[in-house]
């Protein structure tokens, strides 16, 4: 890092990077006066569909209308059960409860952060419905052993792919092996639409539907609109369709310029007896939504986001174990620290750190070096 008389500037956790083409083509279409769902929705629709090799691709108003939409338009509901990782982003619960059916909670695995596929069917009961593995910090989980198990015991899989746009597993990309693969498009993610999500699914019955609930339950007949369902307005706009239309563009550069960035980061942080880096399996790629390492025992998460902070480094835990949040330890009452160690420990000990496009290589040595001196 460049040592001038000014301090380091902050280095916030996120940031997106929002370019002057993006920015062209937002204002084209805030200047056309079309705002609401209209043609760079289709156009995104058309692109994500393409790139995921689907034939369906569903754009809405965030990450977490997609998973609700996508437990609704399967039809679960109360009485129901819901297979879902201790270790996620709220959102993947809170769509359960939405519904009114009851999330299920499954330890991850240590070493990747996802979804622990082996402890899944000891959670299958005659109530279970379906299965939404998350693909976390931007890693594809087990999907193919998700699936076998899904297929075996008759349930869907939803998978939450919200922050692994372009992750894969045996080179097939995340949201393409389940029912149905929600992303979003929050600012934190690989590409931004400010809010936004999208659902992928290669059931056209499906997506018809989704479509349909989406827009108020209305069904197009004949230029008539025909109320069918009790429907949400769950639309995108056209600009912010239009800003994740032109970010999507580069998400091969982006992904492969975080891989650069995440080689440092294992380069300069390779000999730190303090922290446990993060694993990819081989027969996966990792796009670096979030580097998340572990604190070992002689490190205090809470002490330590406090560190970086004093030398202008935003830091934070990377993901809620779920079962530990207000709510849920009311409701359910279960030992989160005791039946899900390891979404836990990831809880208590994680630590998500900076990797972004606006980042340069210098950053990321400043980070580390930083970090190696706590
Ligand atoms: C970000 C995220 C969500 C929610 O997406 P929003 O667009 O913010 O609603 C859901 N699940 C996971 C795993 C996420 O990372």
């Amino acid at each position: 890092m460049m040592q001038t008389k000014n301090k380091q500037a902050f280095i916030p956790l996120g940031r997106p990077d929002i370019t002057d083409d993006d920015i062209h083509l937002v204002s084209e279409v805030l200047k056309s006066g079309m705002l609401i769902q209209g043609v760079y929705v289709e156009k995104l629709e058309k692109a994500f569909a393409e790139y995921h090799n689907v034939k369906q691709a569903i754009a809405v108003s965030n990450g977490t209308a997609t998973l609700h939409l996508a437990l609704k338009v399967l039809g679960i509901g109360p009485d129901d059960e819901v297979i879902v990782p201790a270790l996620s982003y709220i959102a993947t619960a809170n769509v359960v409860e939405l519904v009114g059916a009851t999330p299920v909670f499954v330890d991850i695995e240590a070493s990747t952060f996802n979804i622990n596929a082996d402890l899944i069917e000891q959670k299958i009961t005659d109530k279970t419905k379906a299965i939404i593995p998350v693909h976390e910090f931007g890693l594809a989980c087990d999907i193919v052993k998700v699936c076998q198990i899904a297929e075996k015991h008759n349930l869907f899989v939803i998978e939450d792919a919200a922050c692994a746009l372009g992750a894969k597993q045996n080179n097939k990309p995340v949201g393409t092996f389940g029912i149905l693969g929600s992303f979003s498009l929050h600012p934190r993610k690989s590409i931004t639409s400010g809010e936004g999500g999208i659902l992928l699914t290669n059931d056209e019955d499906l997506a018809k539907k989704l479509r349909c609930l989406r827009n108020h339950g209305i069904d197009m007949v004949n230029g008539n609109m025909n109320f069918i369902e009790a429907g949400f307005n769950y639309r995108l706009t056209d600009f912010q369709a239009a800003l994740a239309y032109s970010q999507f563009r580069r998400i091969n550069d982006i992904i492969k310029y975080k891989n650069e960035l995440a080689e440092i980061y294992f380069s300069s942080l390779q000999d730190n007896k303090k922290v446990t880096l993060p694993t990819v399996p081989s027969d996966r790629n990792h796009t670096w939504q979030t580097f998340h390492l572990l604190l070992n025992d002689s490190l205090h998460q809470k002490s330590v986001i406090e560190k970086l902070k004093e030398q202008n480094i935003g830091t934070n835990y990377g993901a809620q174990c779920i079962p530990s949040q207000t709510f849920y330890k009311n409701k359910y009452k279960l030992d989160a620290q005791f039946l899900f160690p390891n979404a836990y420990k990831a809880y208590t000990k994680g630590l998500a750190i900076p990797i972004y496009e606006r980042l340069t290589k210098d950053d990321i040595l400043y980070i580390a070096n930083t970090i190696n001196k706590l």
